[in-house]
């Protein structure tokens, strides 16, 4: 009965472990067979360890390129959801960010090229 109860905790412990570590970007599979061997001292260690600093560094990369476009006239670097360019002044919801051409205020695609213009979220 012992060993029985032994391997129910286990597995307890096991999805306990996985489910901790699951936001971490940390192998889950690996952190179930450690908190099904250590337990509750598996379970600790999976919650007290830092997240995969590899897949951090990852979606900061991506998060950059989200807010950061190039106007399309000078190639300044300039925020998303701004509406003119901060370096030459160019309204860039006229502006094609394909083809570079210049639109109507009230567009929705680009006249020239067809690709949809930039709007503000
Ligand atoms: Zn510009
Ligand atoms: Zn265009």
């Amino acid at each position: 009965m012992l060993v029985l109860w032994y391997f129910i905790f286990g597995l307890i412990f096991g999805v306990l472990s996985s489910m901790a570590v699951k936001d971490k970007g940390r192998d889950q599979t690996g952190w179930f067979f450690i908190g099904f061997l250590f337990g509750l001292f598996g379970l600790i260690g999976a919650l007290i360890i830092s997240d995969n600093k590899n897949e951090q560094l990852d979606e900061t990369i991506i998060e950059n390129e989200t807010i950061f476009l190039e106007c399309p006239n000078c190639n300044a670097k300039i925020e998303r959801q701004t509406k003119y360019c901060g370096k030459c002044g160019i309204s860039l919801k006229e502006f094609c960010f394909n083809c570079k051409t210049k639109n109507r205020i009230d567009a929705k695609y680009c006249g020239n090229c067809g690709k949809e213009l930039y709007k503000l979220k």
